[in-house]
């Protein structure tokens, strides 16, 4: 399993629910996307109007869910949580729609996954809050408007650009979230720490932050790695030496990068001589699904200048040669 995804383990959930800022004042970094944020909906507070649709989009463990929660916590509306791959008929979204109340705050996750004619109904609900239901089959089939009160959808997705342009251009604000930058990811070491009662260094925290792939999820993930770490081989508390050890054990790298990220390096560079080479063959050849290797490895490798995505493939960066201790044959791109 990837370190970035989040996996079914219900503990994890847990820790994560209890880590979670709550208000825009507890979100740390993103400062942009926080200050347009609160401007939308006090905007929309003074005008006591519900906000106009959010659509957030970065790579995993940024924080996108997080700010959903806090959207419909700073209007005082419930939020109610759904994702792409759950809405496979039509008629599943009719019914989540249909039951909810003016202001709610719709979340739908993943909602670049969603079937077909799920997103031709989110169209119109979006615009007009209106569903049509469709009674009957074939030449017969009626259409039977429904209308539905005034809400807030907030939609999430790894990449914009995989949402089609009639979606994409229905929500009045869209935000990118950015991979952080390790003094901020130093913060969130330092607050979750504190939240978990795990007594630490600054150099422990400064070490956790500096290899968590700019990425809030791994940070508190591997926090709770080092403190088991620092509880079962020290005294309990986080240090430079202890984060470095218990780093090393759980294959994450000085740069942050984990196995897989290494994985797609590896084979760049030594089974295609740095590329160009396409992003399905890379994924096979690492053994994992094209999405993954294209929404999680690859946004990272981009930003440490690793990889660089070319109209003709991907191809190794001098960084990544020397990164895997290798030098670039001649001939290597770049
Ligand atoms: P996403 O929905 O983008 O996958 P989440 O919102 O679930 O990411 O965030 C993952 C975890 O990272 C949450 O448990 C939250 O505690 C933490 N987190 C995310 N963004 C921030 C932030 N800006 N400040 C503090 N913690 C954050």
């Amino acid at each position: 399993e990837s370190l970035t995804e989040l996996g079914a383990d219900p503990d994890e959930r847990a820790v994560e629910a209890a880590l979670r800022p709550r208000s825009l004042d507890e979100v740390i970094g993103q400062h942009r996307v926080r200050e347009q944020l609160s401007l939308v909906l006090e905007a929309a507070r003074s005008r006591e109007r519900t906000p106009d649709h959010v659509l957030l989009s970065g790579p995993p463990g940024l924080g996108k869910t997080t700010l959903a929660m806090i959207i419909a916590a700073e209007m005082s509306r419930p939020l109610r949580l759904t994702s792409g791959p759950a809405i496979t008929h039509a008629g599943d979204l009719a019914a989540i729609l249909s039951g909810l109340n003016e202001g709610d705050v719709l979340f739908v996750d993943e909602i670049h996954r969603m079937s077909r004619p799920a997103e031709e109904m989110l169209y119109l609900a979006m615009e007009d809050f209106r569903v049509d239901v469709i009674i009957g089959k074939g030449p017969g089939a009626t259409a039977i408007p429904l209308e539905i009160p005034p809400f807030t959808l907030v939609g999430a997705t790894t990449r914009a650009g995989l949402l089609p342009g009639p979606l994409r251009d229905r929500f009045g604000f869209t935000a990118h979230l950015e991979f952080y930058e390790p003094a901020e990811l130093d913060e969130i070491v330092r607050r979750s720490a504190g939240l978990l009662g795990v007594p630490a260094d600054p150099e422990g925290t400064a070490e956790i932050a500096s290899r968590s792939r700019g990425t809030p999820r791994i940070a508190n993930r591997l926090l709770r790695r080092v403190r088991d770490y620092a509880q079962v081989r020290s005294d309990g508390v986080v240090t430079r030496d202890i984060a470095h050890r218990a780093l090393d054990l759980f294959e994450v790298d000085h740069s942050g990068l984990d196995r897989l990220d290494r994985a797609v390096l590896d084979v760049l560079c030594r089974r295609f001589g740095g590329g160009p080479v396409g992003v399905s063959t890379l994924a096979v050849a690492v053994g994992e699904e094209r999405e993954t290797v294209e929404e999680v490895a690859e946004p990272f490798l981009v930003r440490v200048g690793m990889l660089a995505r070319t109209p003709r493939g991907r191809v190794a960066t001098p960084g990544a040669w020397t990164h895997l201790g290798l030098s670039a044959p001649a001939g290597a791109p770049f």
